[in-house]
């Protein structure tokens, strides 16, 4: 379990305000070379760096190839224009009423917050206009309303940013209000804190997915092998104590993950962890992220060569977004 720092609930909020926020600082400590890196520190209302230590303490020191390095750190291939990856890749706004994304029939999205613990390069939210877009505006009523006004919709899922950036009070406050709506059943989180900042699974997190009116699912977000280490082990498994269903989401990465041996051990240290390959996302083409780009045929291989080496279970479906669909588009 999450051992330590037992009544300082506040660990987490305390391990973010000390995130890295600059790339100098970050390949300081990593102990690399400026010069070798392509790195760039973007302004600050342009998606800055931001990764706490905990996440940093996995990468290699002095390589700057490392997988999880790669992820966070904004390089000068981001600059590049590139037909075909703009700003809006989702279409996304076109979707969205009070908060509240509903492209498909039984699952709606409610986008609790924008912060996030880490800035990930290839985010598709990477330019997305929170400030008209989000549900917590007036006190979550306009979104619960959207929630509630359909029998078709079962299954709310929080997204963001990363809804785990919401205190422990705060999302009390919101589960119990979808708690009251009769046609949920189903409460899923997809968030990256499990993965980048373990001790966000706290107690007061465990209690509130003990609660048993709803069923709760959570999707992690994890990438590489590199990323579960024994504390991403033991977050996973305290909330996999309290019944909660966990799935892994990861996008396919050049360079990152885009290779079989890579996405195996994934899968490995994921079941391991207690966690079931979900998504294996193809990226979503946002301006600045053409160079995480893995061609489709690349993508597909990768997947037959998992279908040998691992138990169907342990191999994620390969899907892609496509505006306006009802549902994701399943590759292989
Ligand atoms: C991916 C996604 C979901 C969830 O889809 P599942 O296939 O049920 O995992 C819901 N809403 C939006 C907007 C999504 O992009
Ligand atoms: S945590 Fe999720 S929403 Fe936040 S930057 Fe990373 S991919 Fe985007």
């Amino acid at each position: 379990m999450n051992t330590g720092k037992k009544n300082n609930k506040e660990g987490w909020q305390q391990a973010l305000q000390n995130a890295i926020r600059s790339p100098k600082e970050l390949l300081k400590t990593l102990e690399l070379e400026p010069k070798n890196t392509q790195a760039y520190d973007p302004k600050r209302t342009e998606f800055p760096l931001l990764v706490p230590h905990s996440f940093v303490k996995r990468m290699r020191k002095r390589d700057p190839k490392d997988p999880l390095l790669l992820q966070v750190l904004p390089t000068k291939k981001e600059q590049l224009s590139v037909p075909g990856f703009t700003r809006n890749p989702l279409l996304e706004t076109s979707f969205i009423t009070n908060g509240v994304v509903k492209k498909y029939l039984s699952r709606a999205l409610l986008l609790a917050t924008e912060a996030c613990p880490v800035h990930c390069r290839y985010c598709f939210r990477r330019f997305f206009p929170y400030s008209n877009n989000l549900a917590s505006t007036g006190n979550w009523e306009n979104a619960l309303a959207e929630l509630g006004n359909t029998d078709e919709t079962r299954e709310v899922i929080l997204s963001g940013g990363d809804p785990l950036s919401l205190s422990n009070r705060r999302l009390e406050e919101l589960i119990t209000k979808i708690e009251l709506l009769k046609n949920i059943t189903t409460l899923r989180v997809h968030t990256r804190f499990p993965v980048i900042l373990p001790n966000r699974v706290d107690n007061g997190l465990l209690k509130l997915f003990s609660r048993k009116k709803l069923k709760i699912v959570v999707v992690i977000h994890s990438n590489h092998a590199q990323e579960i280490d024994e504390s991403v082990y033991d977050s996973m498994q305290a909330l996999s104590s309290t019944g909660t269903h966990l799935f892994n989401q990861s996008v396919l990465l050049r360079d990152v993950n885009d290779n079989a041996s890579q996405l195996e051990a994934l899968s490995r240290k994921l079941f391991e962890s207690s966690v079931i390959p979900y998504y294996l996302n193809i990226l979503d083409p946002v301006e600045g992220s053409a160079h995480f780009e893995v061609d489709i045929n690349k993508a597909k291989q990768l997947i037959k060569e998992l279908r040998q080496r691992l138990p169907g279970y342990l191999v994620p479906r390969l899907v892609r977004e496509i505006p306006g669909e009802l549902s994701k588009k399943i590759i292989a």
